[in-house]
Parts: C-alpha cells; structure tokens; sequence
C-alpha cells in the first residue's frame, strides 16, 4: 500500500541520514591492544568514520575471518546465504532504508561461520557472517531469512552510532566484546578462545547488549525487510518462539543470539501481532528483486549444515541409519532423509554405503537440478578420496560424470569436480571452465585455490603459484600473496620459457599488490 510505503521512509530517514558517517567511531576509545589484536584501522581526531574506513574495517574483518580459518569453505552454503540476503538487501533499498548514492557501495560477502551455535552478524564494512548452527537449525528460508534481516536492519539503522551516543561510558567494552567475539570465532588459539569466553560476561556486566529500543526497532524494520522481500513475515515470531523455547530447554551457553539480542516473550508477541499490516514484496522503480531460493531447497541445506557441523560420530551414525531406511521410489523428504544420510555417511567414511545413497538418489533426481547437482558433487568428492573403495566406478564413468558437473554453470559443482578431474586427466577442461569465471570474479578464493591445483597437476608452476597468491589476495592475506609471487619470481629464470605470458603476469601483479598492500597497511 502506497500510504504505508511513504511512512516508512518518514519513520527511518528522520534519524537516519546525518548519522550515516558517525558509524563505529570507537576506535580511540578502545584498549590499544585489543584494537592492535583485532587488526582494526586507526580512526581520525573527530572521531567520525567514513565510508572509505568502513570499507577498511570490513577488509580487516573480512581478512581476519579467513585467517583465524573461522570461514567454513562450503561453497553451496556460501552460496545459499547470499540467495537468501540478496533479496534482503533490494527490499531494504525498496523501503528506503538505504540511501540511493550510498547502496552502490556496499558489496557484500556472506560467509558460513564454522560454528554449531545460533548466531549471525552484520557489519557495516559489508561483511556478513552466518554461523552454520543457524542454518542447521532454522526450520525454513524464510526463519533464517528472518534473523538475517534484523542483522540488516543494525546495520542500516546505524545501532552502533546511536549506541556510542547514549553509553558512551560502555562502549569500549561492547565494542571489544563485538570485535573480538566475531575475529575469535573458530579461532584455536588460548587467547582468542579466552577472549570468547569473556565476551558474554563482558556483555552482561556493561550492558553491552543492543538495548531494548534497538532491538525492537531491528525487530520491526527488519521484518518489513522480510516481507518486503518476498519471505513470510510471520517467520520471525516462529523463530524468536523457537529460539526463546530452545534456550529454555538448553542453557550450555550455545545460544548466542540469544546474549547479543535479548529476548521477551512480548517480542515474539509483537512480530506475531504485525505480521497483518505488513506490505506486499517489491514493485519498486531502480530496484531489481533477486528471486528468492526455493522452499524445497533449505532442508538440503540444513543437512548439510548439520552434518558439517556435528562431530558426533554416533549422531552420523543414526542419520545414515535413518537414510537407508527410505525406501525407493523416494517422495521429497525421503530424498532429504537420504541426502543427509549421504552426507553423514560419506563424513563417517562409510564410502559404499554413501554411493549407495547418491546412487539412487541421481536415478530420481531431475538432471540439472541444484539437488541432483548437489548428489553428483558429492558423488564426485567421495570417489576422488577413495578410489580403490570403490572399485566397481570404471573411469569413464567418472570422466562422464565430471563432464556433466562442468558443463554446467554451478560454481560449487566445479569445485566438488576439482580433484576427481585432476584424477582422471580432465586438468585442462577444468581451467578451460574456471578461467573466464576468475576474470569476472578475481576476488574468489574457493576458485583460485581450484585453480591453482589445476595448474599444478599440469606442471605449470608459474600459473599455480600466480593461482595460490590471487587466492590469499582474495582472502585479504596480503604478505602471504606476496611470498607466492616471490617464489614465482625465483622461478623465472627456468619456468619463464614454457609460461612467456604468465611470466609477465607476475611482475605485473607483483608490482600491483605491492603497491596496494603498501597503502592498506599505511591506512
Ligand atoms: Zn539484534
């Protein structure tokens, strides 16, 4: 309705706008040594942010993620969560939640957090981070969705400004407790792992919480958001109901979401009672809604995040079990009983028994479909690891297959077919696939480590080395990018030869990252 599109944006501009480069401006207030761990930028006297050091904080956040090895590479998760946040992010332009001059700035990277615990997180750098817990155990799209649209809304509602601005007494605590809970997270070091453990009592002495303003106001825009979107709106009462109940029965702490935004029962109350006012998804002129992933699709995404997650054997077990008892011809959620007994299998190195699974699954699937896709990448993982367990896979038949998986234009289906093509002679179809991919999107570190194995395995070590520096630059890793080049420097006198026109590339990229790495780090 057009009336309720106009308050809207009267609502979120009123206190939206002036604030837009007093974000995070925390860093003088910060313990020096927690903002040096951390790796954060250095702030100016005024005491204000721009979008250019946003974007700094972003990379370093970003980067530290990676280095920390917090970032789980699962390239069908990484791609799912985008699916879910792109159109999130369009609804929130829709509504004029983001300025029109400022949206183009962001490019967001959303990553799978290696950790069982319910929680995600938005920061302004445009890094969003979705602990694998959360997938596992949203029961739809629309209920991950959900949460994912109250990060959002921190984020453009610049909660952490506005927190600076009325506890400014507390913030250096909230701000530590922040930073270092999402640069620890899948850290393995005693200090990070202390640093963790601190972050909830931290929170809980300084009130370092969102308040309760914020998370009402994250609540209610954000589920806007949502049904903006095209999500159902009534998913986020469903999911603040589950994970108030879940934390009821469960009080081991797992529950982060639940510290960084407390819960009443009054919100779950307050979403439920919304819902009815709510407008219809998009139909806004200059904004282009990306289509929403398919109901069908989140429970083979919730397996996965579950088995990826889970490092309880006898748990594996019992989903293999519960697998093999479907029967065939397999309706839709035998599928997915079958997919996740697959998955379980395959992590218990139940090598047949995982074939099996997938082998019936491929004979009902629909060619070409993400799940029939999906089958046949793991297919294409489990032979490559066990070849000699499965004897009965002739090798044309494996070539056929990993023709299939790079025919097609899924990314994460490449990088499944990676190593099995490298087994069966398919090296050079498979760079012939990622290269025009890596031209467009150079900034792509699960396809550059692809990359660089392939090179490799055709003995070309210019280009695998050129492929294994892109890949910690796409990481943020620039003093490792560095020492990639140099050793491909070192080799050029010998290897200059046989690769002339990567030799070039070389000195040329060399001489670019230098020059970048120099002015980050000088920022
Ligand atoms: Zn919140």
């Amino acid at each position: 309705m057009v009336w309720q599109r106009t308050q809207n944006k009267k609502q979120t501009r009123a206190h939206d706008t002036p604030r837009w480069r007093r974000v995070l401006v925390l860093g003088a207030l910060l313990p020096g040594l927690v903002w040096a761990q951390a790796g954060l930028p250095a702030l100016g006297d005024d005491g204000a942010l721009t979008l250019g050091q946003e974007a700094q904080l972003g990379q370093r956040l970003y980067a530290q993620l990676w280095r920390r090895d917090a970032v789980l590479p699962d390239a069908w998760l990484a791609d799912y969560l985008a699916q879910v946040w792109a159109p999130l992010w369009a609804a929130a332009q829709g509504l004029g939640l983001v300025a029109p001059e400022v949206a183009p700035r962001y490019h967001w990277r959303v990553l799978p957090i290696r950790e069982a615990s319910l929680n995600a997180f938005a920061m302004p750098g445009a890094v969003v981070g979705v602990h694998v817990g959360l997938v596992a155990r949203s029961p739809s799209a629309d209920a991950l969705a959900s949460v994912l649209a109250h990060e959002l809304t921190h984020v453009t509602q610049r909660h952490i400004a506005r927190m600076l601005a009325q506890q400014q007494r507390n913030m250096p605590l909230w701000v530590a407790a922040l930073l270092i809970g999402v640069a620890a997270a899948g850290s393995n070091t005693n200090a990070a792992q202390a640093a963790m453990a601190g972050a909830p009592a931290l929170a809980a002495q300084s009130g370092l919480n969102f308040g309760r303003d914020m998370e009402r106001e994250a609540d209610r825009l954000g589920q806007q958001v949502l049904g903006a979107a095209g999500y159902k709106p009534e998913a986020l009462g469903q999911m603040l109901a589950l994970l108030q109940q879940a934390n009821r029965l469960n009080d081991d702490g797992s529950f982060a979401y639940l510290r960084s935004h407390p819960l009443g029962t009054e919100r779950v109350a307050e979403a439920g009672a919304r819902v009815a006012g709510l407008q219809a998804p998009g139909g806004w002129a200059g904004v282009s809604m990306p289509a929403l992933p398919s109901a069908a699709w989140h429970p083979w995404m919730q397996a996965r995040a579950e088995v990826a997650i889970s490092d309880n054997p006898a748990q594996w077990q019992a989903w293999q079990q519960q697998g093999e008892r479907a029967t065939a011809p397999l309706n839709e959620a035998a599928q997915v009983q079958a997919w996740h007994a697959a998955l379980a299998a395959a992590k218990g190195q139940q090598v047949a028994a995982a074939w099996g699974l997938l082998a019936e699954l491929a004979a009902v699937l629909p060619a070409g479909s993400a799940q029939a896709d999906a089958v046949l990448g793991l297919q294409l993982r489990l032979w490559a690891q066990a070849p000699v367990r499965l004897p009965q896979v002739a090798q044309p038949q494996v070539q056929a297959m990993v023709q299939r998986a790079l025919a097609g234009a899924r990314r994460a289906l490449w990088l499944d077919a990676t190593e099995a093509a490298l087994q069966v002679g398919m090296a050079r179809e498979l760079v012939a696939v990622l290269r025009p991919w890596l031209s467009a999107h150079p900034a792509d570190p699960l396809v550059w480590a692809a990359m660089a194995r392939a090179q490799a395995a055709l003995d070309l070590p210019l280009a695998a080395l050129r492929a294994q520096a892109e890949l910690q630059w796409a990481r943020g890793q620039g003093q490792q990018a560095l020492e990639r080049l140099d050793a491909a420097q070192r080799l050029l006198p010998k290897a200059a030869q046989r690769e002339p026109h990567e030799a070039d590339v070389v000195l040329a990229r060399r001489a670019a990252m230098a020059q970048a790495w120099a002015q980050q780090q000088a920022q």
